[in-house]
């Protein structure tokens, strides 16, 4: 094993322009939006806001969502008709994750449990 680079393993990218001698040639690079190497969960996570360019610990809002509604739907056919329905409402781990940017309170993603 050698820890030569391998001219055919090269991962950079070359654009080769061939144009006449006096011809104008335009190249025009396209900007592209992505969020990388960030998981979303339920807790905070650590990203680059796609709307202020900043490292931030995204801060997290929860709100009801279809598992909410489908636990509480299940007690209730099961006999939890006296308010223990209502029990999931109080449970952050049965509710969505909103995640937002601290600085420009961006909305940047939502994680949803179904
Ligand atoms: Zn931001």
């Amino acid at each position: 094993m050698s820890n030569e680079k391998n001219p055919n393993l090269d991962t950079t990218r070359m654009a080769t322009v061939y144009s006449q001698p006096g011809e104008t040639v335009m190249v025009t690079a396209v900007p592209v939006h992505t969020i990388i190497g960030t998981s979303f969960s339920d807790s905070p996570a650590v990203t680059v806001c796609p709307a202020c360019h900043q490292s931030i610990t995204t801060r997290v809002q929860r709100s009801n969502g279809l598992l909410t509604w489908l636990i509480c739907g299940g007690l209730a056919i099961f006999g939890c008709i006296l308010g223990c329905c209502l029990i999931p409402f109080c449970i952050d781990s049965c509710k969505d994750t909103d995640h937002f940017c601290p600085n420009c309170n961006h909305h940047i993603y939502k994680y949803k449990r179904l």
